[in-house]
């Protein structure tokens, strides 16, 4: 019977003790079973055919850093091209220093790498949109702004980099709590909306991929910590308004006493989303496809008339004016 400090499929050392099923991996098999994992998110969910051009947004964080570099290793497996987008919302000490390292791993990898700015896309920085917003009394917080144009910029860089599928670093941790947060909001069919596999909703939206929907974040940091790679690991200033921050923390927690709890809710999002295909029309219809309308302004995709960006720019440029 094997210590519980030697790897349980060879006689190595474990550097890692997985708190499910409390199994000690050695370094060559935790990555072995890392890569294995995501590869299976990939083909259980269909998120990728052969021979696409799959864009892999890279922040420089650990999650998008250890994505690409998976999908490095996976690519020929897979067959698939990558390409490699960055987005720069401008946040000053926070993400000059992580966009270095999106460019690091994209030469590391020699991969085509695309990096634009908030300023280049949409005129404004998200700290200039947040000094003027702060003109008056704040609206919307610093996370909204950010995530509505980030949501665009990938979408139009990811577009015109023509790849079929945009590929983000979302973990089970972020998976679950979102799955929590909506439910905390009342907005529980929004799952209905979360197919983990991409389709083509509008001509002109990238399908989005999320391979590390099943992995944990803690896997993450400790495939990072022992692959050497390197990743940004200051947060950026306005996390501490984001609303999730307290259900983060108690998720953590609640996560510690019972560590299949991420998995655990994501799977069970999985089987009500599994029940509402088997609905019959039009009820499945009415929570799981939205209306897709185009913004009179900018001609990109809005769920009713003005889209959310041109909302954005208009309420920035009536404060700047006011
Ligand atoms: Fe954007 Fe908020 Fe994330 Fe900062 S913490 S990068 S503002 S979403």
């Amino acid at each position: 019977m094997s210590s519980p400090k030697t790897c349980h499929k060879c006689s190595q050392p474990a550097c890692y003790i997985r708190p499910h099923g409390k199994l000690p991996l050695c370094l060559t098999h935790f990555n072995e079973s890392f890569v294995r994992r995501v590869k299976k998110t990939i083909l259980d969910n269909n998120l990728f055919k052969r021979n696409e051009r799959i864009a892999v947004g890279v922040s420089g964080g650990k999650d998008s850093i250890a994505l690409l570099t998976v999908l490095h290793e996976l690519k020929k497996d897979l067959s698939s091209e990558l390409v490699v987008i960055t987005i720069d919302e401008g946040i000053a000490n926070y993400r000059e220093d992580s966009v270095k390292y999106a460019k690091l791993a994209a030469e590391k990898f020699d991969l085509e790498h695309h990096i634009y700015s908030f300023k280049d896309l949409f005129g404004y920085s998200l700290d200039e949109i947040i000094a003027i917003d702060a003109k008056t009394e704040r609206s919307l917080g610093a996370c909204s702004f950010c995530g509505i144009l980030r949501r665009r910029a990938l979408n139009v860089v990811a577009r015109e980099a023509g790849v079929n599928v945009l590929c983000t670093g979302h973990n089970q941790d972020d998976e679950a709590q979102t799955v929590i947060m909506n439910v905390l909001r009342g907005e529980v069919l929004r799952i209905m909306r979360s197919n983990p596999t991409p389709n083509k909703k509008h001509r002109s939206l990238i399908p989005r991929a999320k391979p590390f929907r099943r992995t944990p974040e803690e896997e993450i940091v400790l495939y990072c910590v022992l692959n050497d790679l390197p990743y940004q690991e200051v947060s950026c200033s306005y996390a501490v308004e984001a609303s999730r921050g307290p259900l983060r923390d108690f998720m953590l927690d609640y996560q510690n006493m019972y560590p299949s709890t991420g998995m655990n809710v994501i799977s069970s999002a999985d089987k009500i989303l599994e029940l509402a295909t088997q609905l019959k029309e039009p009820l499945n219809n009415k929570y799981s496809k939205r209306k897709i309308d185009t913004c009179p302004e900018c001609g990109e995709i809005s769920s009713s008339g003005q889209c959310k960006v041109c909302e954005v720019i208009s309420y920035l440029k009536e404060k700047e004016e006011s």
